[in-house]
């Protein structure tokens, strides 16, 4: 099997079961990128609860998805917005060079565009989020 990255860095916005292609699965949403799905009757089969709350630990953050294509069909799970693996993105170290502000304290969005403070930099929101 390959890994294949199908999401490099997108905001997790909510998670769901679902069932598709016939089979049970966890849905996840971003705020960019296509829905992914990951077959539970495959990859969680015992652990199905705990996946939701480990899943659930990542909505409003940064995450990088993985999925497995077979090495000599490349495609064949990607293509079609399957997923594996879920993984929180680390801005402190992926980009050393951007000052991490945190997430935005008015809608809780941590997409490093926070540009506005109250408290002299303790904390940031968006600008467009000053007055919510
Ligand atoms: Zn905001």
């Amino acid at each position: 099997m390959a890994t294949v990255i199908v999401i490099d860095n997108d905001i997790l916005i909510s998670i769901e079961k679902v069932t598709y292609e016939n089979v049970e699965c966890i849905k996840v949403n971003f705020q960019k990128s296509n829905s992914k799905y990951k077959n539970l009757e495959v990859f969680e089969k015992n652990s199905i609860d705990q996946v939701f709350i480990d899943t659930k630990k990542l909505i409003d953050k940064n995450v990088q998805v993985t999925c497995w294509d077979p090495n000599d069909a490349p495609g064949t799970w990607s293509k079609n917005n399957w997923f594996k693996d879920i993984t929180l993105v680390s801005y402190i170290s992926n980009s050393p060079h951007i000052f991490d502000k945190g997430p935005c304290i008015k809608c809780k969005t941590y997409d490093l565009y926070v540009n506005f403070s109250q408290d002299f930099g303790q904390t940031w929101m968006h600008y467009s989020c000053k007055d919510n």
